[in-house]
């Protein structure tokens, strides 16, 4: 009861504690008039990448469909069903992404919502969740996916003079196509993304889930060599860089979906609009993988977070890909600092950018469907690498991510408090007194026991955290 007592959504603070300036207090909205009916929730242990290994975490949620969804860009019930109808296989076929036998035997209709979540319990807010995490369920019992709007509403929240490392020309187009493109990115990560791929199993009593005398590795050109023996699993088997890796096949699959005509049409854009989305999204997806450097510490050659990891991967892809796609310049900043701008040239999306996330999504798919551990570590870890070799030079350009770097936002959740057969709604300013005292307020009665317990917790986890911790809200 204590989990379901917890506050409502939203407010928004920077992180910095010592710093609360007005101007990076935005104010969200939490409308219980338009609750619609819908509900959802969900309690449960899902598999995070830890600060030293794969870890389980608790987290659970309750949210609810709001009427606002039902609005003028596709809702997500017309998405599913279109999605449902031109289904994943197809999609595959069209697109020649990967041979069909590494794509699931039978296409599992995707549950998509999208909800505002009334709370969120764990130790990071996601942009959307795609459950369960585990690839082998996904695989036999199907999944649900589900995009949380007010935290996405948050995340679009920034402002103009805040959008570093973009040229100016290119900051207007950003702000406007942001919050569609985002929309777009993330239904097809979680639906497509996650959803989509098989992996080759031999089970217990020998029997394999693919055809070994004729399903042939298109990277290889031979048959099969690998796959999961029974009890093996994605994560059991790829283990530290199991949910990177992962993120960054949804995030791909993502940005070359959004290439598709028809899918971009289900969204609810078209010719020119659609021309836009697809630019802002691969702009989007560009500046994050530079934005991410922010959590790379090069003291211990480590990633500390999956999707930032993934993002950074992907544009070494797109710079790898050449031809003037991608570039990265360090320039100096009005200030006299350090300063640098990313350039996506728009009329090489398609006939540079397509095919290099093309052949990288299908090795990425391939050394995953294969269970090869150490191709896909040789393949992932190479591309993750950080290091100052020209011409990006990588950790100086972290340097400056770093001096550049906006505050990080926090949720401030409102508390719910029943009043004899009334709920009522408790919400905070969005500041960090406002944060302290939604926390304070959220457990009057076992307070001082889970302030001990968190304490212990913390103070055992405390060695494994050797630098700033940070878990951005992102895609689940
Ligand atoms: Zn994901």
């Amino acid at each position: 009861m204590a989990l379901l007592a917890v506050g409502l959504v939203l407010a928004l603070l920077a992180t910095d504690l010592a710093a609360p300036s007005g101007d990076t207090l935005l104010s969200a909205f939490s409308p219980f008039k338009q609750i619609s009916g819908a509900q959802d929730k969900e309690l449960g242990f899902r598999v995070h990448s830890g600060p030293a290994e794969p870890q389980q975490q608790m987290s659970g949620e309750l949210g609810m469909v709001m009427a606002k969804c039902i609005g003028k860009r596709a809702s997500p019930l017309p998405v599913r069903a279109a999605l449902d109808g031109i289904t994943l296989v197809s999609l595959v076929r069209q697109e020649h992404i990967v041979l069909l036998a590494f794509e699931k035997d039978k296409f599992l209709t995707p549950d998509f919502t999208s909800l505002d979540v009334l709370t969120f319990a764990g130790s990071g807010i996601p942009a959307g969740i795609n459950i369960p995490n585990y690839d082998d369920l996904r695989q036999t019992e199907g999944f649900k996916n589900v995009s949380l709007g007010n935290v996405l509403a948050v995340a679009y929240a920034t402002q103009r003079e805040k959008l570093t490392f973009l040229e100016e020309e290119d900051k207007d187009l950003y702000i406007r196509w942001k919050e569609p493109s985002f929309d777009v990115q993330v239904g097809l990560h979680e639906l497509l993304g996650h959803g989509s791929g098989k992996l080759f199993v031999q089970d217990e009593k020998g029997a394999f889930n693919f055809d070994q005398k004729t399903v042939i590795n298109p990277e290889t050109g031979e048959q099969i060599q690998s796959w999961y023996r029974s009890g093996e699993t994605w994560d059991s088997k790829f283990s530290t860089i199991a949910s990177s890796y992962e993120e960054c096949r949804a995030e791909s699959v993502g940005l070359y979906l959004c290439l598709h005509p028809q899918v971009l049409e289900i969204f609810g854009f078209e010719g020119a609009d659609a021309e836009d989305v697809i630019y802002v999204n691969w702009l989007n997806m560009v500046r994050a993988g530079l934005l991410a450097l922010e959590f790379y510490t090069p003291e211990a050659s480590n990633w500390r977070q999956a999707h930032m990891q993934a993002r950074f991967v992907i544009l070494r892809v797109l710079l790898e890909a050449g031809e003037g796609l991608v570039t990265i310049t360090p320039t100096t900043g009005s200030d006299g600092r350090p300063d640098a701008r990313v350039r996506l040239d728009r009329s090489k999306i398609r006939p540079v950018g397509k095919p290099a996330l093309e052949r990288f999504l299908r090795r990425l798919q391939v050394l995953k469907s294969t269970g090869d551990v150490s191709g896909g570590r040789a393949l992932y870890e190479g591309y993750a690498a950080v290091t100052d070799a020209p011409p990006e030079c990588f950790l100086t350009l972290r340097d400056t991510v770093l001096l550049r770097k906006e505050s990080r936002k926090l949720i401030v959740q409102p508390n719910t408090r029943l009043e004899g057969s009334e709920v009522q709604l408790l919400e905070y300013e969005a500041s960090a007194a406002g944060l302290i005292r939604s926390f304070s307020e959220r457990f009057p009665e076992d307070g001082p026991e889970l302030e001990q317990v968190l304490t212990q917790l913390a103070t055992a986890d405390a060695q494994f955290w050797k630098g700033p911790c940070e878990a951005p809200s992102g895609q689940a």
